[in-house]
């Protein structure tokens, strides 16, 4: 049988994701494991068909504070692909504390996306809440509190000084926004559908939903069937699979066996990271600490690293890391300057990464969003079936490319997730 035959006869998928950021694809593909569905996460759109059988795919961007025409035009590239995959359903991700500003990149894309579908009518709900993000009255609470009182206003890029999302959407759209609040939810798909009647005519293109409890994202689930397309964060993912005859099941998040060398990398410096550093090194596992002033020096930090790593591989999990206080980081940025230390380590670190795989290192570990990117750049990795979550959000991935043909089993866990045991525990799960 040919390549091409072979892949004309893998059943299409059923759900196709646009996700606006690297981490938050991943968070989306694990809500959707363990709802039953069998994903792979893509990084960037493929340049082929899809070559494994999955139920979703979730195309992961880096579109969520470009320029809104970058956006839109990488959007509509994922919007194609998906299609050509055989989706029926599209699934617009973003972030669950709603990140825009008023010139996008929600609106814009959720916009071309309705349009390029032809489609008059979607939602948009960030509700996740698992995660502690709620919508009441349209108002969105971050924990117990409003979401421009949870920090979210302060945020470099996507400051959020407005709790209201029907306002908050209204300046990013061409479509008029609307609300379907409690009562219509509390009172089940029939009575959600009646109201996304009654706002379509009324005029409204996209509306927002409440959501108190994960149970109101699995009535919602319900009344969006055949909807063409969902704007959402990752929690509406946990009512879909339900519409294709889907069901929890632990076969989704089946991954080949487990097996060769493990390691972790971490370029993190959040708090949960430095606590798993020192949980790590406490086991009494070895460790090795990066500075960042020796690799600005030139010096051969990678080589120097898996020289380190070499001998002690065989005895367990080894662990590099630049993981360090907010002090020292301080100081460090202070010499080499935000930007520059950041890229400088995550090329060190995916170079150890991409140098403790080829060492024979199957089982990977990488902490930090900004520095998964890195390795699984340097890794070559395209796409990655997705299996079972370690701790919430952060699910064992499974990868084949050119580095590793045989494939690898690599986690990405951004900053604050997981627990202060992570980096040990995570290779106890299967
Ligand atoms: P997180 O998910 O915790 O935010 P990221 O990997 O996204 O982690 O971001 C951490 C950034 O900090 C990266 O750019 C990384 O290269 C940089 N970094 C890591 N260690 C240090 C350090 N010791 N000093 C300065 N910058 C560092």
């Amino acid at each position: 049988m040919t390549p091409h035959t072979d892949r004309k006869t893998a059943p299409a998928i059923v759900l196709g994701c646009i996700a606006d950021d690297f981490t938050g694809a991943t968070d989306l593909a694990n809500n959707l494991v363990r709802a039953g569905m069998r994903v792979v996460q893509a990084i960037g759109v493929p340049e082929g068909p899809l070559d494994t059988q999955a139920d979703a795919v979730v195309v992961a961007l880096k579109s969520r504070t470009i320029a809104p025409d970058e956006a839109v035009a990488q959007s509509l590239a994922a919007l194609q692909w998906l299609r050509a995959q055989g989706a029926q359903q599209i699934y617009f991700k973003y972030c669950s504390t709603f990140d825009s500003t008023p010139a996008g990149n929600i609106g814009p894309v959720t916009d071309a996306l309705m349009q390029a579908l032809e489609t008059r009518f979607t939602i948009a709900t960030p509700a996740f809440p698992d995660n502690k993000r709620t919508v009441f009255k349209g108002y969105l609470f971050a924990g117990d509190v409003l979401l421009n009182e949870s920090g979210m206003q302060d945020h470099p890029l996507t400051p959020m000084t407005d709790p209201n999302l029907v306002r908050v959407l209204q300046p990013q759209t061409r479509h008029k926004v609307g609300l379907v609040d409690y009562q219509a939810v509390a009172q089940g798909p029939d009575a959600i559908r009646a109201r996304f009647a009654a706002l379509q005519a009324q005029g409204v293109g996209i509306a927002i939903v409440d959501a108190l409890a994960n149970a109101d994202l699995v009535t919602l689930g319900q009344a969006l069937q055949g909807m063409p397309l969902v704007t959402a964060g990752s929690g509406v993912a946990i009512g879909l699979p339900q519409n294709f005859g889907i069901a929890p099941d632990a076969q989704a998040a089946a991954l080949p066996p487990a097996a060769g060398l493990q390691a972790v990398v971490s370029g993190s410096c959040s708090v949960a990271t430095n606590r798993q550093v020192a949980e790590f090194i406490a086991s009494g596992r070895p460790a090795l600490a990066l500075d960042p002033l020796r690799i600005a020096s030139g010096a051969d930090v990678v080589g120097e690293a898996l020289a380190w790593a070499g001998g002690r591989l065989a005895s367990g999990p080894v662990l590099v890391y630049s993981t360090a206080e907010p002090a020292a980081v301080r100081a460090i940025q202070g010499r080499l300057g935000v930007e520059q230390a950041g890229a400088m380590v995550e090329d060190a670190i995916a170079g150890i990464a991409r140098g403790l795989v080829q060492a024979g290192v199957r089982q990977l570990v990488v902490a930090g969003g900004e520095t998964s990117g890195a390795c699984v750049q340097a890794l070559g990795i395209a796409q990655m079936r997705i299996g079972a979550q370690i701790d919430p959000g952060v699910p064992w991935c499974f990868a084949t490319s050119d580095v590793v043909p045989e494939g690898l089993h690599i986690t990405l866990k951004s900053g604050n997730f997981g627990t202060p045991d992570f980096f040990t525990k995570a290779f106890a799960t299967p």
